[in-house]
C-alpha cells in the first residue's frame, strides 16, 4: 500500500533496520520523519506479525474499500513517488498460501486449488523474471504507444521497480494473514510443492480472471506484442458451441456472440459453485457472463474527459476497429463533434467507459437517438460479455470443471494449451 502516512501495529518483538527493539507497539510512519526506508523484522517469524491500518482493496473497482490486514514476515516502508509505501516480505510459498486463501473458498474442489496452486506459482515466478528482465532493458519495455489515430496502452509491469507484486487485483489480491488459510489450501500447495506450468523450458506467465464470457483470449492482445503458444484461443466448453462462428474477431460474429447466450463452463448461476472462486463482495456481481452497462451523453463526456482525457466534444458513436478472439475490443474509436480518437488496449477502454473499470472490453454499443437523427446520441447501451481480461484460466469455468469432476491436469491441459506440468523445486 502507499500513502501519506501508513499507521501499522507490530504484534510481538521486532527489531528494525536502525537496530531498535520494539515490542507490541502501534506507531505512524508520514513523509514528516523522513526515516524511510525502514525495516521490522519478526524476531519470532512464526508467531510475530503486523497490522496495516486502512488498507484500500478493489482500488477503483466497483468493489473498494478499506479495511485493517495482518501479515507475517518483515515489513518495509520506503518513500516512493512522494508517498510512503509499505511492502511485505516473505517467502513464496507462503505468499501462495494466502493469495489462494483469498481468491478462493475452502470448499473449491480440492483439484481446482492444485490448480490454481500451479497458476499462481507459475504467475509468481513469471513476474519477478520479467520484472528483473524489463529493469536491466528499461528503455525497451514501452506501454504507452501513440500513433496518428490516438494512442495503445497496457498495463503489466511498467510500475513495479520496487517490489515484485502488489497486493491489489492488477496482481493477485493479497491479503496477507487476514483471513485464516484453509488446511485446504495448505494440502493443495503441499500436494504440488514447486509444480509449475512450462512452455519452452521457461515458466508460463500463468494469467487468470474470473470469467472470459465463453472465449479465452490471447496475451497479445492484451499486453506487449508477444505470443505465448499457452496463452491463445480456447472455447470455454467440452464442445463447440453449434450455430455459432466463433470467429469473433469478425464484428458479426462477435455482435451475435456477445448479444446471446451461448453454452460455455462460467455460463453458469450454481451459487455454491461461484462462491468457491467470488469472494463477499464479488458475489455481489451477479451478470457476468453476459452484462449491459447504460451511460448518458452527459456521463459518458465526463468520464472520456476524467478517465482518459478525451475532449472531443458530444459524443456521436462508439466503433469497434478491432477485436480480439474472445470478442474483446482491442481498438475502439470515439466519434465527437469535435474530433476522433482511436483508443486501445482492453484495459484502456474498460477505464475510458466507466467510474471504476468496465467488466471487460467484449462488448458491443447501442445507442438511444431522440427523433431529429442530427442531434448526438442521448444515451449509450453497452452490452457486454464476461468479466476481466480473458487470458489463460477462467476462474468461474474452473470452478465449474472442478465441480463436475475434471482433474487439476485436465483444467491446466484446457486453459493453457502446449503447456506442461513440472516440478521445479
Ligand atoms: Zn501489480
Ligand atoms: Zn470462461
Amino acid at each position: 500500500m502507499s500513502a501519506e502516512s501508513i499507521r501499522f501495529k507490530l504484534n510481538g518483538r521486532f527489531v528494525s533496520s536502525t537496530g531498535e527493539e520494539i515490542a507490541d507497539e502501534e506507531r505512524t510512519v508520514s513523509l514528516a520523519d523522513r526515516k524511510a526506508p525502514l525495516v521490522f523484522e519478526p524476531l519470532d517469524p512464526d508467531n510475530g506479525n503486523f497490522e496495516l491500518f486502512h488498507v484500500v482493496i478493489g482500488m477503483k473497482f466497483h468493489w473498494e474499500r478499506e479495511e485493517t490486514q495482518r501479515f507475517k514476515g518483515k515489513l518495509k516502508l520506503f518513500v516512493e513517488n512522494g508517498l510512503i509505501t509499505a511492502v511485505n516480505i516473505l517467502p513464496i510459498e507462503d505468499y501462495l498460501l494466502s493469495v489462494i486463501s483469498s481468491e478462493m473458498s475452502a470448499t473449491s474442489s480440492v483439484e481446482l486449488l492444485k490448480a490454481h496452486a500451479v497458476i499462481s506459482r507459475s504467475w509468481l515466478l513469471a513476474q519477478i523474471q520479467k520484472s528483473r528482465d524489463v529493469a536491466r532493458h528499461v528503455s525497451e519495455y514501452k506501454t504507452f504507444i501513440p500513433n496518428e489515430e490516438g494512442y495503445i496502452k497496457w498495463y503489466d509491469r511498467e510500475d513495479h521497480t520496487h517490489f515484485d507484486v502488489c497486493a491489489d487485483d492488477h496482481c493477485q489480491r493479497y491479503q496477507g494473514i487476514t483471513k485464516v488459510s484453509s488446511k485446504q489450501v495448505y494440502e493443495a500447495l503441499k500436494a504440488t510443492a514447486g509444480e509449475v506450468i512450462t512452455c519452452n523450458n521457461a515458466v508460463c506467465d500463468a494469467r487468470f480472471y474470473k470469467c472470459c464470457g465463453g472465449i479465452t483470449e490471447t496475451f497479445e492482445n492484451v499486453w506487449e506484442p508477444v505470443h505465448h503458444p499457452y496463452l491463445t484461443k480456447v472455447i470455454d466448453n467440452d464442445v463447440v458451441p453449434e450455430g455459432y462462428n466463433t470467429d469473433l474477431t469478425k464484428e458479426e460474429n462477435a455482435r451475435k456472440w456477445i448479444l446471446s447466450n451461448p453454452p460455455a463452463y462460467c455460463n453458469t448461476h450454481d451459487k455454491e459453485v461461484l462462491s468457491q472462486v467470488l469472494n463477499d463482495y464479488d458475489q455481489e456481481t451477479q451478470d457476468f457472463y453476459r452484462w449491459e452497462v447504460k451511460l448518458t451523453q452527459a456521463e459518458i463526456k465526463d468520464l472520456l474527459f476524467r478517465k482518459a482525457g478525451i475532449d472531443v466534444g458530444d459524443v456521436l458513436d462508439l466503433i469497434p476497429v478491432e477485436r480480439g478472439v474472445s470478442g474483446r475490443l482491442i481498438r475502439l474509436k470515439i466519434v465527437g463533434t469535435t474530433g476522433t480518437i482511436v483508443i486501445g488496449k482492453e484495459l484502456e477502454i474498460r477505464k475510458a467507459l466507466s467510474e471504476s473499470h468496465l467488466y471487460s472490453s467484449a462488448f458491443i454499443v447501442e445507442t438511444r437517438l431522440i427523433a431529429s437523427l442530427q442531434s448526438p446520441p442521448t444515451e449509450f447501451i453497452l452490452k457486454g460479455a464476461g468479466w476481466g481480461h480473458g487470458v489463460g484460466l477462467c476462474q468461474i469455468g474452473a470452478a465449474i470443471m472442478g465441480a463436475n469432476g475434471y482433474s487439476c491436469q485436465d483444467i491446466l491441459t484446457h486453459y493453457f494449451p502446449n503447456a506442461e506440468l513440472r516440478k521445479i523445486y
